[in-house]
C-alpha cells in the first residue's frame, strides 16, 4: 500500500504502474527529464495521475508522502508554482501557450522548482505544438513542463522527440476492481479490459445488468440455428454497444474457461459461479477458446466493415456450430 494512498483515488493502481515507477526512480535519481509526456487512454485517472507526477517532484520523501504541506497543496490544486492549461475547457488553445512561454520567463515564487502542466495536450494544433518546441528544447533553469495526453496520435515527431514518454500500461483486472465499490460485480473490472474508465462506465450503465442477464441466459440455451433469430433480436437490442457486450460476453467465456481449468477459485465474477456451472457443462475448453478468438475477429469487423447484424448472425451461428462440433 503506498503512504496516503486513501488521500488519492486510484493512487494505488498508478503508483504500482510500471511507467509511474520509472518516474519516480527517475526523480529520486535527480535524473528527470524536463519535459515529460504521460499517456494514457484512461482518463478517469488523469486528474490523479498528475497529481502524484507533480506531489513526486515537491515532495521531500518518495514515493510521495501525499499529506505534508506541498502535497496537500499539490492536492488542493493550489500550489503557486504549478501552472495549469488549458486555463478553461478541454483543450489546449494558441492562446493556453502564448501565456505558458511568458509566465515561463518569469522569476518563481520560492526559487523553487515550477511545473508547466500542459493536460489534455493530444488536444494541441499544430500550430500551438510549434510554438511550444523552443520551450520544450531550452526551458529556464527550474521550469518542468508535464504533457498529459489521451494519445499522441495528433503530436508532431519534432513535440514527440523533446519529450521523454511514458506510456501506463493498461491495468489488471485486480487492480481495477480494487477501484471499484464492493457491490460491483467482477465481471466489470474483466471486461473493462484494462481500462478503469471503460469500468466505470459499465457500473453506471443500467444496460450492463441487462446484457449479463442476457449472456447467461442465451449461452446455455443456443443449440442450432433455430434458436438464432430469437437471440439476434436479443443481442441486436444493444446494437449501439455491440463492441461493449462482445468484451462482456468474452470476460464470462474467459471465466467459464477459468472454472473449467481451475476451479471456482479463479472466478472472477463469483456472484454469477451458479450460470458459470450451467455454462460449463454445455462448452469444451477448445470451444471456449475458438469463440474468444471469434469474438476478437467480430471486434474486429465491426471497426472496419460496421455491419452490426452480420456480426451479430455469423458469431450465434458460430457458437451453435463449435458448441456441438466440440462435445
Ligand atoms: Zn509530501
Amino acid at each position: 500500500m503506498v503512504a496516503g494512498s486513501n488521500l488519492l483515488k486510484y493512487s494505488q493502481a498508478i503508483c504500482e504502474s510500471k511507467a509511474f515507477s520509472y518516474f519516480c526512480k527517475d526523480v529520486r535519481g535527480k535524473r528527470f527529464s524536463h519535459a515529460c509526456l504521460f499517456v494514457t487512454p484512461d482518463t478517469a485517472i488523469k486528474d490523479s495521475l498528475i497529481k502524484l507526477v507533480c506531489a513526486e517532484i515537491f515532495c521531500d520523501n518518495s514515493p510521495a508522502c501525499l499529506s505534508c504541506p506541498d502535497c496537500r497543496r499539490v492536492i488542493n490544486r493550489s500550489h503557486p508554482d504549478i501552472h495549469y492549461f488549458p486555463a478553461s475547457g478541454a483543450k489546449i488553445t494558441v492562446g493556453d501557450i502564448d501565456a505558458l512561454v511568458s509566465e515561463i520567463n518569469i522569476m518563481s515564487y520560492s526559487g523553487d522548482e515550477r511545473i508547466f502542466v500542459i493536460d489534455c495536450a493530444e488536444t494541441m494544433q499544430p500550430a500551438s505544438q510549434n510554438k511550444l518546441l523552443k520551450t520544450l528544447e531550452d526551458a529556464p533553469e527550474n521550469s518542468v513542463i508535464m504533457l498529459f495526453a489521451s494519445t499522441d496520435a495528433g503530436l508532431l515527431p519534432t513535440v514527440k522527440s523533446r519529450v521523454k514518454t511514458f506510456w501506463l500500461a493498461p491495468f489488471t483486472a485486480e487492480q481495477i476492481g480494487r477501484e471499484l465499490p464492493p457491490s460491483a460485480p467482477l465481471g466489470v473490472a474483466a471486461m473493462a479490459r484494462g481500462s478503469i474508465t471503460a469500468a466505470k462506465k459499465a457500473l453506471s450503465d443500467p444496460d450492463y445488468a441487462r446484457m449479463e442477464a442476457q449472456i447467461f441466459g442465451m449461452l446455455p440455451n443456443l443449440s442450432g440455428s433455430r434458436d438464432i433469430p430469437r437471440f439476434a433480436a436479443e443481442v441486436f437490442a444493444y446494437s449501439q454497444k455491440l463492441d461493449e457486450y462482445l468484451k462482456l460476453l468474452a470476460s464470462f467465456l474467459t471465466d467459464i474457461l477459468y472454472f473449467k481449468a481451475r476451479g471456482g477459485e479463479f472466478v472472477l465474477n463469483k456472484s454469477r459461479i451458479s450460470d458459470i456451472i450451467k455454462a460449463e457443462a454445455q462448452f469444451s475448453v477448445s470451444a471456449l477458446i475458438l469463440i474468444n478468438d471469434y469474438i476478437v475477429h467480430c471486434l474486429e469487423r465491426l471497426t472496419y466493415y460496421g455491419n452490426a447484424q452480420a456480426v451479430v448472425d455469423g458469431l450465434l451461428l458460430y457458437i451453435a456450430e463449435v458448441k456441438n462440433k466440440c462435445r
